[in-house]
C-alpha cells in the first residue's frame, strides 16, 4: 500500500519501480519490519529511503542527526551514503524496536558509523554543543514534538544544512478542514511554523507521506 493516500496503487509501483530499489539488506530488514504488523506503518516509504541515500550523497553529508529511528531502516539509507568516517547519531526511546535494526546496520557495513543513543530526543539534543557542525538531519518521531526537535537541531545545523521532516500531510489530513485530531492539529501548526520562520526555507515534497526540505539560510 502507497503511504501517499493521493497516489493510486499503480501509480505508486511505477513510482518505485523506476527510482533505484532497495538493495537485498534493505530489502530484508523491510520484510523483517513487516512481520509487526500494523505498527510496521511507522516504517517510511521504500521511495523516501532512495531519496534520502541520494540526498545525503548530493548535499556530501558527513555528519547527520536522525529523531526517530523505529527498526532503522532510514538509519541504513542515510548511512550507506556516508562516507566511512561519517556519522549518523540516532534518538529513539525503544529498545525493542531500534535491536531490530542493529543487525541489518552490521550486514550492511554501516554499524560503524552509526551512534544510537536511546533516550528522550530533546535530552540527546540539547546535550550537544551549538556549534553548527551537522551537515542535516531527520526529524521523524511524536508530532506534538517536532517544533521542539526543529529548534533544538537548528542551532547545531551547519549554514546551508538540511532538516528533512516525515509525515507532513497526514494522508492528507492537514488539508480537510474536518480533520482536527492531536496529530493533524500539531502537523499544521509545525508547516506553518516553519513555512513563517525566516531562518529556513521550506519546500514540502508529497513523496511517501509528505517531507519537508528544510534549508537553514
Ligand atoms: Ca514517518
Amino acid at each position: 500500500m502507497p503511504k501517499s493516500a493521493w497516489l493510486s496503487e499503480e501509480l505508486h509501483a511505477y513510482i518505485v519501480a523506476h527510482g533505484t530499489e532497495p538493495d537485498a539488506v534493505q530489502q530484508s530488514l523491510i520484510e523483517e519490519t513487516a512481520k509487526l504488523g500494523g505498527i510496521s506503518m511507522m516504517q517510511i516509504a521504500p521511495e523516501q529511503g532512495t531519496f534520502m541515500t541520494l540526498l545525503v550523497r548530493a548535499l556530501g553529508a558527513k555528519r547527520v542527526l536522525e529523531v526517530g529511528t523505529f527498526t532503522g531502516y532510514s538509519a541504513l539509507c542515510i548511512a550507506r551514503a556516508l562516507p566511512d568516517d561519517g556519522e549518523l547519531l540516532c534518538c529513539d526511546v525503544s529498545d525493542e524496536w531500534t535491536s531490530i535494526g542493529k543487525p541489518y546496520w552490521e550486514k550492511a557495513g554501516v554499524a560503524h558509523k552509526i551512534d544510537l543513543k536511546i533516550a528522550p530526543a530533546v535530552e540527546t539534543l540539547a546535550a550537544l554543543p551549538e556549534d553548527e557542525s551537522w551537515d542535516m538531519a531527520f526529524i521523524d518521531a511524536d508530532k506534538p514534538n517536532y517544533p521542539n526537535y526543529f529548534e533544538a537541531i537548528l542551532p547545531r545545523l551547519k549554514p546551508n544544512g538540511v532538516i528533512l521532516v516525515d509525515n507532513v500531510l497526514w494522508s492528507g489530513n492537514v488539508a480537510k478542514p474536518d480533520a482536527d485530531d492531536d496529530n493533524t492539529k500539531a502537523i499544521r501548526a509545525f508547516n506553518k511554523k516553519v513555512a513563517d520562520d525566516p531562518r529556513v526555507e521550506a519546500a514540502i515534497i508529497p513523496l511517501g507521506d509528505g517531507i519537508t526540505l528544510l534549508r537553514k539560510k
